[in-house]
């Protein structure tokens, strides 16, 4: 993949509190590139920047090898789809989508022709003539998208897009938005706080977090192997157990624990014996009776029940927080009571 933008140790600071610390951010053409981290982390602060809507402190900013510096806002090719979508009330969606092209001085004919194609892309062609009171909070959300696109960015930026719908729409929304990208041929830097939607729809993951990028990744092994600890914790669910690097042989590790000594994989671990590290398991790697490296006793303390999922709550003697295990709803599964005794098990590579 091709470096299309790169943010070259970027600082920004409002008045005395800096919240982008000299990020380094690059996007490929034609890549999905979704910025995750909770909020007040930053990931705004990140795409006003790359719009123009805020000056740096510091770093660069560079397109196809040129500085962006001077380039002003409405030359840069970009366009935001901000997060309350940003539409003109008291215009069209056609005027909406034409705005763009008649500030750039489009000749009307192409206009016209410009903007019923985009409304077609997003599904809008019978909408033109409608206002955004109107529509329905997806149609909107279209509407914006096709507002940003009809100008040929070659990234657009988006601001938490699907925040605001509800949940049924807003899987609609990701598979529409994953199917446009990929139609359109051009990257998407999209934001969200949802670890779920960024797995669905990205080809890299960028965590953010107080404003420093803490990776990217592409989404199977950052949720794999989560690095560092708040990856881990932010990055979809997992048991966090704090211990201190023992010895190690090849690819495994033992780690001690308040638990005791735990097996874990030692690919990519790059620490001193002594080092305090954290074992992360995810509850769907946890199974009932000993695992192949791993076996703990337990009790258990909650069973809730999450549709085809039953996450299974356990105290463990030595470990205040409660170790959770996701199992398949099956009968199995339906068995287990809180106050049950039972044994825990994973392997050292989960
Ligand atoms: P996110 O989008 O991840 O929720 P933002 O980028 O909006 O986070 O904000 C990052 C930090 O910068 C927050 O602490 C926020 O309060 C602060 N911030 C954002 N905009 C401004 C501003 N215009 N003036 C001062 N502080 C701001
Ligand atoms: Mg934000």
């Amino acid at each position: 993949m091709r470096p299309l933008l790169h943010l070259d140790r970027v600082t920004k600071r409002y008045g005395a509190v800096t919240v982008l610390h000299d990020v380094d951010l690059t996007v490929a053409d034609n890549e999905f590139l979704t910025i995750l981290g909770p909020s007040g982390s930053g990931k705004t602060t990140v795409l006003r920047v790359i719009g123009g809507f805020e000056a740096i402190d510091s770093g660069r900013l560079m397109f196809d090898g040129q500085d962006l510096a001077p380039v002003p806002i409405n030359r840069r090719p970009f366009n935001t789809v901000f997060q309350d979508y940003a539409l003109f009330h008291h215009m069209t969606v056609f005027e909406n989508v034409a705005y763009g092209l008649r500030v750039r001085r489009t000749p009307r004919e192409v206009v016209a022709s410009r903007v019923e194609a985009v409304l077609a892309t997003v599904g809008l062609e019978k909408f033109g003539a409608r206002y955004p009171a109107q529509l329905s909070g997806g149609q909107r959300q279209r509407v914006a998208l096709a507002r940003a696109i009809v100008c040929a960015p070659r990234i657009i930026l988006l601001d938490e897009p699907l925040a605001a719908l509800d949940v049924e729409l807003r899987a609609q929304m990701q598979r529409f938005l994953k199917d446009l990208q990929r139609r359109l041929g051009i990257a998407f830097v999209f934001i969200t706080h949802d670890q779920e939607e960024a797995i669905a729809l990205s080809d890299r993951i960028v965590v953010v977090r107080d404003g420093r990028l803490d990776l990217a990744g592409t989404p199977a092994p950052l949720y794999r192997r989560p690095r560092p600890a708040f990856v881990a914790s932010f990055f979809g669910e997992n048991n966090l157990v704090a211990g201190v690097l023992g010895q190690r042989s090849g690819e495994r590790c033992r780690v001690d624990t308040a638990l005791g000594s735990l097996i874990a994989s030692a690919e990519g671990l790059d620490v001193p014996v002594g080092t305090a590290v954290i074992v992360a398991v995810r509850p769907e790697h946890v199974a009932f009776g000993p695992g192949t490296d791993n076996a703990l006793a337990a009790t258990v303390s909650e069973v809730r029940f999450l549709g085809a999922n039953v996450m299974i709550e356990l105290s463990v003697d030595g470990h205040a927080e409660p170790l959770k295990v996701r199992r398949l709803a099956d009968q199995a599964a339906a068995a287990i009571a809180p106050g049950d005794r039972v044994t825990l098990g994973w392997s050292a590579a989960d």
